[in-house]
Formats: C-alpha cells, structure tokens, sequence
C-alpha cells in the first residue's frame, strides 16, 4: 500500500472505528441515532419527482458520458449570483460528486504534492484523508476554543512558505456556527500579506455545503466576497437530506483576476476526469434545476434545535448554540465525551463522541434525528448528563 493510502487510512481510522462500532444501529429499531447527518425519514416529496421527472430519455445521448452539464452550471451560476450577490457565470462552475468531489477537484487544480493545507480544529474529519490521499499536507489550526469563532491569528501562525489553500467552513461542522463578514475581511488581510510575505498565492477554500441551512434569518456572507483568490464547494446532499444522492460543484469566485480565472476554468474538465471521472451523473445533473427550489423543512429544524438546545442548557449542559447546520454541539458533563457517550450507549442513546474532531471533551448531535426520537432521548440525555456531572 502507498505511504499516502496508509496516511489517508490512519487519518480517518477512528471514524471508520466509530462507524464499525454502531453498525448495530441498523439492526436496532430502538436504538435513538444522533450519529452521523443522515435523513431518519422519507425523502422530501419533490426530491423523487424531480429525478423521476429526467430519467426517461429525451434524446440518443440522454445517457452518453456527461462533464459538467451546460442547465446545471446555468442553474448554479444564477443560483449562487442570487445568493451572494456576485456575478457568476456558467464556466465558474464545475459539477462534482457532492462537496467530497469538489474539495478533490480544487486540492488538483490548486496544489502541488507536498504543498501545506491548513484546516480549522474541530472541523469535518474527512480534510485530512482527502488531504492525505492527495499528496497533501494538512497544517491544524484550532477554532476559539470557548465560541468555536475563527481564530484568524492562529490561522497567520499555521501559515509557512510551503502553505497553498486555507480551508474555511461555515456553516460549521461541528460547532454550528456561521462566520460575518468582518471574520472574512481580517482573514483576507492576513491571506493576503501572507502571500505577499512568501512570494505565493495562498487560496481559500470555503466548504459551503451547509450554506442554506441557517436559523433565525442569520445572514449568510461567504468569504469569495471579501477575498478574490476563493474557490467554493457545495453538496445539494445536506439541503435536500439526500447524501447519497451524490450532487455539488466547484465555483470560482468571479473576483479571481482573468487570467487566472480563464486558466482554471479550462483546466476544470481535463481535471475532472483525471480525478476519476469527478462528474455527477447524468440524470443528477438534469435535476439541478429542479432541485435548486428544494429544502428540508427549516422550520420543523429549528423546532427540533429549540427543543434540544433548550432541555440541555436547562440541566446545565453547555451547548453552542447551533446558528447554522443539522448539528449540535456540546461539551460532555464530567469532561469525558468518551465515558459519557459510552453510557448513553448503554441506554441505547448513540452520538458522537468529540474525539472524532480531536476534541475530547465535546460531543455532537445529529438533529437529522426525529422529533419522537429526540423526545426519547432527552430523558438519557439528563439522566446521564446528572450522573456525569460531578
Ligand atoms: N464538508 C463538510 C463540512 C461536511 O460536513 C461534509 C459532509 O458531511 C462534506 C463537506 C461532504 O459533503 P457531501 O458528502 O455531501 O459531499
């Protein structure tokens, strides 16, 4: 095996423990998942209708070998003009299978083996594999450890000459929290000194895959408005709760300079096929379209992180109060997310522990997770939560 699959391996080893080891999950009708952001109930109506409506074929080649389909990069393009408020266009777009194949695509078009890639603590635990499996190197650099803020000065630190792509999330997995605009602007001055200081470009990438999933009308600012070497993922698998289902895309943000910009849109089709063919499938990409009107019940979400949040801070639990994704972060009573998650186990309640994003004190909820379910659980959750907190 390659030094850099045994890497990948090692990096992702607790989680696929952690994956092995709730395995029993499947087979247990009342084990209450707080786990992993996967949908605990029926599809969202629209979703099957909206596939259903591009499987039959219109034309020979309905099926032929699809790069990124022409509608979806439109659909995108005016999709996140709307959003953001920049003027994308079509070619800004690469499709990719959901943000996983976005995060690949940018690591090629971007950097060279052995380059550095700084990552947020905690962040989503699946950088550091990806950067692995890419001949990259990833560089952490911890969040505010009491508000889970970025911390732009740990970021300047964690930046060397060999430094090429800060990675950004916000919404944030796990904490649940959404950056300002402000955070953005003293990011990009750092970013750009920083390149000025080492002679390189150094490029952000914002994962973006949980940008429409946002509570109490928190604005939204991406940081492709305040700095122009940006380049951003997307997954319609967390706003459609439909990870499977494997759609997202790559977008450049228009504020890259034209030369650059010209040069990595003519290098996104060759990439995406030597990456493996990154391309979603065809009829995925028909949907685009259609599937851009779509989303989870926001309002039955946010009844459900009420709900939560409100019966664990009441026993005295510390939880950051999610303003963005399906998560739900909290630090374990007693310190030990390990032991505590273990006796929620023993009751049959299964979340997850923050080792997982190299905090051990913490641990996250799904709130993908039902309302019966989450009313099931709250009683474990308190109970336990007592015996813990000593
Ligand atoms: N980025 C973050 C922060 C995530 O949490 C995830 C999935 O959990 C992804 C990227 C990948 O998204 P997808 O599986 O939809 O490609």
């Amino acid at each position: 095996m390659s030094t850099r699959a045994t890497a990948a391996k090692a990096s992702v080893n607790i989680v696929t423990t952690f994956l092995a080891r709730v395995q029993a999950l499947a087979d247990d009708p009342d084990a209450l998942d707080f786990t992993f952001g996967n949908p605990h109930e029926m599809a969202l109506p629209g979703l099957p209708a909206a596939l259903r409506a591009q499987v039959e074929p219109r034309s020979v080649d309905w099926f032929a070998y699809q790069t990124s389909d022409r509608g979806a990069q439109e659909a995108v393009a005016a999709g996140l003009s709307a959003e953001l408020g920049l003027a994308f266009e079509p070619d800004d777009i690469a499709m990719t299978q959901g943000a996983f194949g976005a995060i690949s695509l940018a690591f090629a078009l971007l950097a060279d083996a052995g380059d550095e890639v700084v990552i947020p603590v905690p962040g989503w635990f699946c950088y550091e594999p990806i950067l692995h499996a890419a001949n990259l190197v990833p560089v952490r650099a911890a969040l505010d450890t009491e508000t889970f803020d970025l911390d732009v000065d740990a970021i300047a630190r964690a930046i060397t000459p060999r430094t090429r792509i800060v990675i950004v999330n916000s919404p944030a997995n796990p904490t649940g929290r959404v950056y300002p605009k402000a955070t953005w602007d003293a990011l990009a001055s750092v970013l750009d000194d920083a390149s000025r200081t080492h002679g390189r470009r150094i490029w952000l990438l914002s994962d973006e895959p949980y940008r429409r999933i946002r509570f109490d009308g928190i604005a939204f600012a991406s940081p492709a408005g305040s700095y122009p070497w940006t380049v951003i993922d997307y997954s319609f698998g967390k706003v459609l709760l439909a990870p499977g289902q494997r759609l997202g895309y790559l977008a450049l943000s228009p504020l890259v300079p034209a030369d650059e910009r010209d040069e990595l849109r003519a290098a996104f089709m060759p990439l995406g096929l030597a990456i493996g063919w990154g391309f979603p499938d065809a009829v995925m990409q028909y949907s685009v379209a259609a599937l851009e009107k779509l989303s989870i019940d926001m309002a039955e979400l946010t009844r459900k992180r009420d709900r939560m949040y409100d019966a664990l801070t009441a026993a005295g639990y510390e939880i950051t109060r999610p303003e963005g994704t399906f998560y739900l972060w909290g630090r374990a009573p007693g310190g030990d997310a390990q032991a505590f998650c273990d006796a929620l186990e023993a009751r049959g309640v299964y979340v997850m522990p923050g080792l997982l994003f190299d905090q051990p004190h913490h641990f996250r909820i799904s709130l993908t997770a039902t309302m019966p379910t989450i009313e099931r659980a709250i009683p474990h959750l308190l109970d336990v939560g007592a015996e813990h907190d000593q």
